[in-house]
């Protein structure tokens, strides 16, 4: 049990009790434990009883349940919730935009207990004539029905990492004499992985394969392995492992092969043969003398995607990729002014103290009332605070910015006075997210065109794996942000990845900036940058065109040079 996994099951119980319409006071009581402790500091593993009845809301009965959470994993109320409940109906409750009341809705007036079932009703247009619902709700919830179909037993890159490396070493460890490597999708690092693949090479295949199969970590799937590849599943995590085996003679080769994508391993080197067609030929012995060996530039891993690298590495025009040590400050994030956990005080002396030269805060505007956004007396109010800082700090800077909402038509959420205070406005769309490309686009290009727009945040609003983005013209609004001279974020956020690395090659062509943006709630988030490097590596991203990767002095002059030029 993990302080994650506890706030996780609290939050069950709390889906539960409302679901089986319990006590509103015990709820509201959960409900605010559940909060402390999601807002407080310290992992709740390490809190005896004492310490947490010290926090705000936790009761005798809460720290019962924590307890005994520790230890088994459950507590007796939320076991006599599970029992009550049917196995389909905790997979509904997991569906987006649909509250434990409108769940309970659809099981008492339609007998609904499993997501097949919801889908058939929404399908034939029941549940559009419930009351409460309506066509929209139907349309919403066969979409995210749908969406969460294609997405079971996907992962966020940052979500499995770990598991993918103890996977790895404790591989390692069972079988010391082999040679060992993770390919596929997750040494490309890909945003999203739906399979753990490894290569073994060895000589005792025979050897290496028995040793596999007696580790008790995997759940072998005999029916779909073969005598050179072993599928199988993780037993604590729904992650699918596949264990190709190859000669010591053939790992390199069958390694790059095997960690590149379709698309790479079938372009054309030169005129007759392809990637896949060279590595085929195993005369090389090592990665670098491969590329060189076919007149190629070297490829990184992460960039062998099939996405004109292959071209690019032709003509060694392959850029020199970012990296992390090049980042000197970390713009776009919140503190306790919005939504954020730690304090502005907090978020700075912690950004120094990792090394940085400068902090952008930028917290909600004032529509974003469920975030906390700030009205004009706290905007004041913050950035007299972060001059009282800036004199404390020096040469460490902290940026006033803001990350003002983009209002529905286009236009930025404070009068010009309170913008033009600003250091930089970082401009991102929160509400009104159903639209269509036509519609989103226009609202955007109208926020790039806005003179004090500095960063569009976020370009789509996609959460991977859990909300598709609005629909976007990519070109359109790159090339405005090109003629605005407006930087694009690459929210750095496991979840977002926004904007994808699939146009970070034609931003850059543009001379459109990219900022590497954590969008941090709290300290640790700044940690999210490595994940931002990551992507922007895929799409090609170099140090000269990351708006952060400027000294606090440059970034300075940047941003002052930009408000000289207000057109
Ligand atoms: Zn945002
Ligand atoms: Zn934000």
């Amino acid at each position: 049990m993990d302080h994650k996994t506890i706030l996780k099951k609290l939050k069950l119980s709390i889906q539960l009790m409302e679901l089986h319409d319990e006590n509103p006071f015990k709820i509201r009581s959960y409900q605010s434990a559940l909060t402390s402790l999601e807002r407080g500091d310290q992992d709740i593993m390490s809190l005896n009883d004492a310490a947490l009845a010290q926090i705000n809301g936790i009761g005798k009965s809460i720290i019962e349940a924590i307890q005994q959470l520790k230890v088994s994993e459950t507590f007796p109320a939320l076991d006599s919730l599970l029992e009550k409940t049917p196995t389909g109906i905790l997979e509904i409750l997991q569906i987006k935009g649909l509250g434990p009341k409108k769940v309970k809705t659809l099981w008492e007036e339609l007998g609904i207990t499993s997501t097949h079932e919801l889908m058939e009703a929404c399908q034939s247009g029941k549940v559009a004539l419930i009351k409460g619902f309506g066509e929209k709700t139907q349309d919403t919830i066969i979409q995210n029905l749908e969406f969460k179909a294609s997405n079971s037993g996907k992962w966020l890159y940052a979500d499995i990492e770990e598991a993918i490396a103890k996977l790895e070493s404790a591989l390692k460890n069972l079988l010391p004499k082999v040679q060992l490597a993770v390919v596929g999708d997750f040494a490309r690092k890909l945003e999203i992985i739906s399979k753990a693949e490894i290569l073994v090479g060895s000589d005792q295949l025979e050897t290496a394969k028995s040793g596999l199969k007696s580790f008790d970590e995997i759940e072998w799937v005999p029916a779909e392995s073969g005598p050179k590849t072993l599928r199988g599943k993780l037993k604590d995590l729904d992650l699918k492992v596949t264990v190709h085996l190859c000669t010591a003679a053939d790992f390199l080769w069958k390694k790059m092969a095997l960690s590149a994508s379709k698309h790479h391993l079938t372009g054309l080197v030169d005129d007759t043969e392809t990637v896949s067609e060279k590595l085929k030929k195993n005369d090389f012995s090592s990665e670098e003398e491969f590329f060189t060996k076919n007149g190629l530039q070297f490829i990184p891993t992460e960039m062998r995607e099939g996405f004109g690298e292959i071209e690019l590495a032709k003509e060694n025009k392959l850029p020199e990729l970012l990296q992390d040590a090049d980042l000197k400050g970390i713009l776009h994030n919140h503190s306790t002014y919005s939504d954020g956990k730690h304090s502005l005080r907090q978020m700075a002396e912690y950004c120094k103290s990792l090394g940085f030269e400068y902090l952008g805060i930028s917290d909600h505007s004032r529509t974003a009332s469920y975030a906390g956004g700030l009205d004009i007396e706290k905007v004041i109010k913050q950035q007299a605070e972060i001059d009282e800082l800036n004199k404390e700090l020096a040469p460490f800077k902290i940026f006033k910015g803001i990350e003002s909402d983009i209002l529905g038509d286009g236009s930025l959420d404070y009068p010009v006075d309170v913008l033009a205070s600003f250091d930089f406005v970082v401009a991102s769309i929160h509400s009104i997210l159903n639209m269509d490309v036509k519609r989103a686009t226009e609202r955007l290009l109208r926020a790039i065109s806005n003179p004090y727009t500095t960063i569009l945040g976020h370009p789509t609003g996609r959460l991977l794996l859990r909300r598709e983005g609005y629909p976007i013209d990519h070109r359109a609004i790159i090339d405005a942000c090109a003629a605005h001279q407006v930087v694009i974020e690459i929210n750095a956020n496991p979840w977002r990845l926004d904007l994808d690395w699939r146009w970070v090659r034609y931003a850059m062509d543009q001379g459109v900036k990219l900022a590497i943006n954590p969008d941090a709630h709290e300290m640790d988030g700044y940690a999210d940058m490595k994940y931002g490097v990551l992507i922007g590596r895929k799409g090609g991203l170099t140090k000269e065109m990351t708006l952060n990767a400027l000294s606090g002095e440059e970034i300075a002059a940047y941003f002052a040079g930009r408000k000289a030029g207000l057109r």
